[in-house]
């Protein structure tokens, strides 16, 4: 009965279409798609700090496609379309903006630095900030002048794409509060997404404890990838007591070893 099986491509035989630090895409099951796979990989400050740390990918897969979910749901267009198993999902092929969308409401990392605010300060509202995406230069924070300029967006992708962070800033502030954990600050891909002739902006990439500060709000305690930065231990229990929390992972429910493997 192997007709009703089906259709499994195995892994090393799927055209691979980009590699980054964390993440690794491959060709999706049909036009237009590509599958999105999570790896253990933790970098930082521009991959010169790198450690493979067992069951991060699992749970980023997991807290990412709930978030993603969630938005599809309540009307913020994003990439994806489901999770496929512990290490993948299925996501819509979009052009990526060059940009990261960092969304800020209470001083941390390089804003605490860079305007010498103390750690954990409310901003008097929300801030937005564009840094372009280019690893040979660290990743340079840049205006609006230089998007338009450069033409990485346009004056009317920015108003897009300033309105889905708000969107993606409120859902996800609310969302965490339910469930005791301060949101500081994240960080947003998005991407052009074509339908025939319409394009349209979309939230693409992931939204995970690596690319979020979340704070519990009664202990203060990091729950996310500065706990790698700062070396501070502990990664996997606290992205794991996020899912918890987030009601994605059961209690006795292990990440490590979990999933297909990427073979190197
Ligand atoms: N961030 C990210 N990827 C990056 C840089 C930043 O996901 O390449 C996230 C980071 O986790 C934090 C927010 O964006 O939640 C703001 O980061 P910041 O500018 O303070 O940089 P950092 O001090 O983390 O390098």
């Amino acid at each position: 009965m192997d007709f009703l099986k089906p259709r499994y491509t195995p892994m090393n035989r799927r055209r691979r279409i980009y590699e980054g630090k964390a993440k690794v895409l491959y060709e999706g099951p049909e036009p237009g798609t590509l599958i999105q796979h999570f790896k253990d990989d933790a970098t930082a400050f521009n991959a010169k700090k790198h450690e493979v740390i067992d069951g991060k990918g699992v749970l980023n897969n997991r807290i990412s496609e709930f978030i993603f979910q969630n938005l599809n749901d309540i009307g913020v267009p994003t990439h994806f379309i489901r999770r496929m198993n512990m290490r993948e999902q299925l996501i819509r092929e979009v052009e990526i903006v060059p940009l990261e969308v960092v969304v800020r409401n209470v001083a941390a990392g390089s804003l605490a630095t860079r305007l010498g605010l103390e750690e954990g300060t409310q901003l008097p509202r929300s801030i937005i900030e564009f840094y372009y995406k280019n690893d040979q230069l660290n990743d340079p924070m840049v205006s609006e002048e230089h998007i338009t300029a450069f033409g990485w967006a346009t004056p009317q992708e920015i108003d897009d794409i300033m309105a889905l962070a708000i969107r993606v800033n409120d859902f996800l502030s609310g969302l965490f509060l339910g469930v005791g954990i301060r949101l500081v600050d994240f960080k947003i891909e998005t991407g052009r997404l074509w339908e025939g002739d319409m394009m349209r902006i979309v939230v693409a990439d992931e939204i995970s404890p690596d690319s979020c500060r979340l704070w519990d709000i009664k202990s203060s305690d990091k729950l996310d990838k500065d706990r790698f930065r700062k070396d501070l231990g502990g990664l996997i229990e606290a992205y794991t007591e996020v899912a918890k929390r987030l009601g994605v992972m059961s209690e006795n429910e292990k990440v490590q070893g979990g999933g297909p493997r990427l073979v190197q």
